[in-house]
C-alpha cells in the first residue's frame, strides 16, 4: 500500500467520511485550477457571482478513496483567493493543509454539535453551514471584501477563505473554511464564547466535561452524531487531549476570569473590535461571539514533549511532496515564519501564523497567550426576529414581549462587555 506514496503525481484523499474526502479533492483541484488563472488587477462586480463546478464519475476507480459519483462546487473562487492573499495565506500552503491529511473532528462542543473540523495541521476551521448561510455571505460578501481592503486584512472579524458545496449521493453539504482563531502550537486549556449578554449564557450540564460512561447514548443526539461524537472521543483519547467545553459570559464572570494585557495591546484590538462590530451593525448582522482561548505557558511547556511526538508520526507519507518552499523544516512547520531557523520557545508564537495572540502583560499572576477573534457574524436580523419571536411565542404564548436587541444595540452592547473584561 505504502508505494503509493512515493510517486509525486498521486495524491490520495483518504479520509475516514466520504464528505471529507470530497473536501479534500474539491480543494486540491480548485487551487490546481487557480494556478493556472491569471490574477486579474481587479476584482469585478461578476466575480462576486461567480462559481465553479465539476462533477465526476468513476467507474470502477479509486473507489477506495472516493465515492464513485460526486460533484464540487467552489464559490467565487476569486474572490476567495484574493482574500487569501489579502489575509497572506499562500494558496499551496492552503492546499497542502486541507488535503495532505484529513481534516479532523474539532473538539468543540455546544450547539453545533460536530458540524466542524479542523485542518490536520490546526490551521483552518472548516465548517457546515446552511444553503441560508450561503445565500448571506453572497450578499455581504462585497462590502466585506471592500472592508479587508481598506483595513489591510487587519480585522477581528472571519477570515473567509473559501465556500463549496459537496454532493455526494445526492445530499448537499455546503461547507465555508476560516483561519482558526487558536493556534496549531499553543494549546488552549479554557475556551469562552462571549456575547455581552447574561441571559442563558453558561454553559449547559451537556456542554460541561463528563465522564466517558456517560457517553451519549442515552441522549436523543442522531445516530450519525452519535458516531461522530464518539469518534471525536476516540481521537482525543489516542491524541491525549481533551474535549474542551465552551464556557459562556456567565462563566466567565463567576469564574472570576482576567485577560491580562497591556495598554497598548488593549487598544489596538479594541479599536480593531470597534470597527469590526461598526461594520456588523451596518450589514444588520448580529448574534456574534468573541471567541477568547487561553494557553497556559507553564503548563504547555509541560505537555510540550507529547506534541514533538505527534509531529513526528506525520512522517512517513510526507516529504514526497513538494513543500510550498519549506524545504529543510518538518513538514507541519509552518512555511512562513519570520524566522525558519530558529525554533519557537514555550509561550513564543509568530505573529504570521498566530495572527489572534496576544501575550499576558508582565505583572500579570500567570504567563498566558490569548486568543481572541469574533466568529459566527452570519446571523441577520430579521431571521434572528423570526426564529425569536417564534420560540418566545411557544413558550410564553402570542402576546408576550419580544426584548430582542437590534444590531445596533447588539454591536454597542458587546463592545461594552468586552472593553470590561479586558480591565
Ligand atoms: P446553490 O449553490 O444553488 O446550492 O445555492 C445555495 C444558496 O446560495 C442558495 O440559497 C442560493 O440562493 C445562494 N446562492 C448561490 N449562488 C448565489 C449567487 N451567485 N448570488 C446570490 N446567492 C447565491
Ligand atoms: P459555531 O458553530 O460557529 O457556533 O462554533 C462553535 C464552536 O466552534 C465555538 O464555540 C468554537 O469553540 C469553535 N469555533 C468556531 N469557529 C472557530 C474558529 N474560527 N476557530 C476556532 N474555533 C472555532
Amino acid at each position: 500500500k505504502k508505494k503509493h506514496f512515493v510517486s509525486q503525481k498521486v495524491k490520495l484523499f483518504r479520509a475516514s467520511d466520504p464528505l471529507l474526502s470530497v473536501l479534500m479533492w474539491g480543494v486540491n483541484h480548485s487551487i490546481n485550477e487557480l494556478s493556472h488563472i491569471q490574477i486579474p488587477v481587479m476584482l469585478m462586480p461578476d466575480d462576486f457571482k461567480a462559481n465553479s463546478k465539476i462533477k465526476v464519475d468513476n467507474h470502477l476507480f479509486n473507489k477506495e478513496n472516493m465515492p464513485s459519483h460526486f460533484k464540487f462546487k467552489e464559490y467565487c473562487p476569486l474572490v476567495f483567493r484574493n482574500l487569501r492573499e489579502r489575509f497572506s495565506i499562500d494558496d499551496q500552503e492552503y492546499q497542502n493543509s486541507l488535503t495532505r491529511r484529513a481534516p479532523i473532528p474539532s473538539d468543540a462542543q455546544g450547539r453545533s454539535g460536530a458540524r466542524f473540523h479542523t485542518s490536520y495541521n490546526k490551521r483552518y476551521v472548516i465548517k457546515i453551514i446552511t444553503s441560508e448561510d450561503v445565500a448571506e455571505m453572497h450578499n455581504i460578501l462585497k462590502k466585506y471584501h471592500q472592508y479587508i481592503v481598506e483595513c489591510h486584512g487587519n480585522t477581528l472579524l472571519p477570515q473567509f477563505l473559501g465556500m463549496y458545496r459537496l454532493t455526494v449521493d445526492g445530499d448537499e453539504t455546503y461547507m465555508i473554511v476560516t483561519r482558526n482563531v487558536f493556534s496549531q502550537r499553543l494549546p488552549v486549556y479554557k475556551k469562552y464564547d462571549l456575547k455581552g449578554s447574561t441571559v442563558a449564557r453558561e454553559a449547559t450540564d451537556k456542554e460541561k466535561p463528563r465522564p466517558p460512561e456517560e457517553a451519549p447514548s442515552k441522549s436523543r443526539m442522531s445516530q450519525k452524531l452519535q458516531t461522530i461524537r464518539i469518534a471525536t472521543r476516540f481521537y482525543c483519547a489516542i491524541r491525549h487531549t481533551k474535549e474542551l467545553p465552551t464556557y459562556k459570559d456567565n462563566d466567565f464572570i463567576s469564574d472570576g476570569q482576567k485577560i491580562y494585557i497591556d495598554e497598548e495591546n488593549k487598544k489596538m484590538f479594541l479599536e480593531k473590535l470597534k470597527n469590526d462590530v461598526e461594520f456588523l451593525a451596518q450589514l444588520k448582522l448580529m448574534d456574534y461571539s468573541l471567541l477568547v482561548g487561553i494557553h497556559d505557558v507553564e503548563r504547555g511547556e509541560q505537555e510540550q514533549p507529547e506534541e514533538e511526538s505527534e509531529d513526528n508520526d506525520a512522517g512517513e507519507e510526507e516529504g514526497t511532496e513538494s513543500d510550498g518552499g519549506a524545504t529543510g523544516s518538518p513538514p507541519d512547520s509552518p512555511s512562513n515564519t519570520l524566522d525558519s531557523n530558529r525554533p519557537l520557545g514555550p509561550g513564543e508564537f509568530d505573529p504570521i501564523i498566530d495572527v489572534y495572540a496576544i501575550k499576558s502583560h508582565e505583572n500579570a499572576p500567570k504567563k498566558e497567550i490569548y486568543f481572541m477573534a469574533v466568529i459566527d457574524i452570519l446571523t441577520l436580523y430579521d431571521a434572528k426576529k423570526k426564529a425569536a419571536h417564534a420560540a418566545k411565542t411557544v413558550k410564553h404564548g402570542a402576546g408576550a414581549e419580544i426584548s430582542t436587541v437590534n444590531p445596533e444595540q447588539y454591536s454597542k452592547r458587546f463592545y461594552d462587555f468586552i472593553t470590561t473584561i479586558l480591565s
